[in-house]
């Protein structure tokens, strides 16, 4: 690989966009050298699970060509990875499950199809979660994921492999799904920047539904700047996603530069559980917005707390319905039954692993006659109580600041049998999943073992730009970010 393409691909993508645009290096070659990356990146953490060939070098000819005639592309040549459960035509799509067997989409997701047409070009599909349940990238058919900060780690989940691939270096850029925390806390896991979207602002055509009230796709990047692009790109209505915000793609540059003064930023009083290097990097973060002009304002959201309960409830609800189609009859694997319900059972019991099988369990048992009022409803009226707290909170502040999750990293397996442990890493991220509010998860530093760890910026709905500028404006403040140990050359 010649010096520049690794410069290159270790730099941002907007750089990479330039130098493509400028036709300083070919959109072709680029796509070559990310390649070779991606196919390291796979041995090495685990983190791809489908590496590109040919189609990919195709794809970035055609990029060249239009460029060459002249059309303008905000992501001309960059390379990107998809999360497995985001379909891009032609590439299997396994979504970390066996229960999908060969399944090959026909089309792209609308969110990848916007990126194309914006100037990427896919190199692979990451490993994820099984179907997006989980928050290590543990639950995976196909093997856990290795954090490129501390190969012993996890990346965290469920869109682990697309941040692993980021932080390594392989790609500039990685498109992941959000349901309740799966962008943000890789992000924090791999020191990158990950985009929760507003509910609605991305079309989830194309995505392997999980729980269709809080999917959402966003990008995974090391930049403030690549995310804002990259989201800029993916977003706007889409006629064929019915719960699709109206309306174009939000204009997430012009404010990028913007600054942090004048803002009020929330910040609540409860740290419970939280581990010091995180705590430290919370307070830090605040005093440093502080010093830029913003005021910090104390709030008490004592309910934030009852979030988890009521999303895994209600996630569960919809899994066990979105999952329903998994039959073995009509599209995926198929084990041998007699007779069809005995075929059904079969597959399901084959195609789905224990973390599935137990949300499917939950979910259908929190629908049950006699069960729904206590469990299904009551969660759905913790959500609505969440949600009109968080709209009471941005009366008082423009943004909540908050750590991202509890602590950083942890060891492939040391939570992997402790489920209920697993689902308060979430803690802080499913409350603006609840409410489809948008939330940015940033770099705020390393814990004493050199771990990433994160804070997460959330605001009302619609406010992605100022989320993105007061990122920027805490990179611009952190100045250059350190590589991790095991980065992919
Ligand atoms: N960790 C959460 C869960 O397991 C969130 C997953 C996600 O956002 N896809 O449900």
């Amino acid at each position: 690989m010649t010096g520049d393409l690794a410069r290159l691909l270790d730099g941002p993508a907007h750089g990479l966009a330039a130098a493509v645009s400028a036709r300083e290096v070919r959109a072709r070659d680029v796509a070559g050298a990310a390649l070779l990356r991606a196919g390291r990146s796979r041995e090495r953490h685990g983190a791809f699970l489908h590496v590109a060939g040919e189609d990919a070098i195709e794809a970035a000819a055609e990029v060249d060509r239009r460029v060459a005639a002249g059309e303008a592309l905000p992501l001309a040549g960059v390379p990107i990875a998809v999360k497995d459960n985001v379909h891009v035509a032609g590439m299997p799509t396994t979504a970390g499950s066996r229960i999908l067997g060969a399944f090959v989409p026909p089309e792209d997701a609308t969110c990848v199809a916007r990126l194309k047409a914006a100037g990427c070009v896919v190199v692979g599909k990451t490993s994820c979660d099984e179907l997006g349940m989980g928050s290590t990238n543990e639950t995976s058919a196909f093997g856990p994921v290795r954090n490129p900060w501390e190969p012993t780690r996890v990346p965290g989940g469920s869109s682990g492999g697309s941040a692993a691939a980021v932080a390594a270096r392989a790609v500039p850029l990685a498109v992941g799904t959000d349901t309740g925390g799966s962008v943000r806390l890789p992000a924090a896991f791999c020191g990158l920047v990950g985009v929760r979207p507003t509910f609605g602002r991305v079309s989830r055509l194309g995505l392997v539904a999980f729980a269709s009230s809080f999917d959402q796709a966003g990008p995974l990047a090391r930049h403030a700047r690549d995310a804002a692009l990259a989201l800029e790109a993916m977003s706007g209505a889409d006629p064929r996603d019915a719960t699709s915000l109206p309306g174009a793609s939000p204009d997430l540059l012009s404010r990028l530069d913007d600054g942090v003064a004048g803002l009020r930023v929330g910040l609540l009083d409860d740290e419970e559980g939280v581990h010091p290097d995180a705590a430290a990097a919370l307070s830090a973060t605040a005093r440093l917005l502080a010093s830029r002009g913003a005021s910090l304002v104390p709030l008490r959201l004592p309910r934030l707390a009852l979030g988890v309960a009521a999303y895994y409830l209600i996630a569960a609800a919809e899994a066990s319905s979105n999952l329903a189609r998994f039959d073995g009859v009509r599209f995926g694997a198929r084990a041998a039954g007699d007779g069809p319900a005995e075929l059904v059972r079969a597959t399901r019991a084959a195609g789905f692993g224990d973390e599935v099988k137990r949300r499917v369990l939950l979910g259908t048992f929190a629908l049950s006659a006699g069960h729904r009022e206590a469990w299904y409803e009551r969660a759905q009226r913790v959500r609505t109580r969440i949600a009109l707290d968080l709209g009471e909170a941005f009366r008082a502040c423009d943004l909540l600041l908050s750590p991202t999750a509890p602590g950083p990293a942890f060891p492939i397996g040391e939570k992997s049998g402790d489920p209920l442990s697993l689902y308060l890493t979430d803690v802080f991220t499913v409350p603006a999943s609840l409410a489809g509010l948008p939330a940015v998860a940033v770099p705020a530093g390393l814990s004493r073992e050199r771990l990433p760890v994160g804070v997460q910026l959330a605001g009302p709905a619609g406010s992605e730009a100022l989320l993105l500028a007061v990122a920027r404006e805490l990179e611009a403040a952190r100045g250059p970010w350190t590589a991790p140990p095991d980065v992919i050359r």
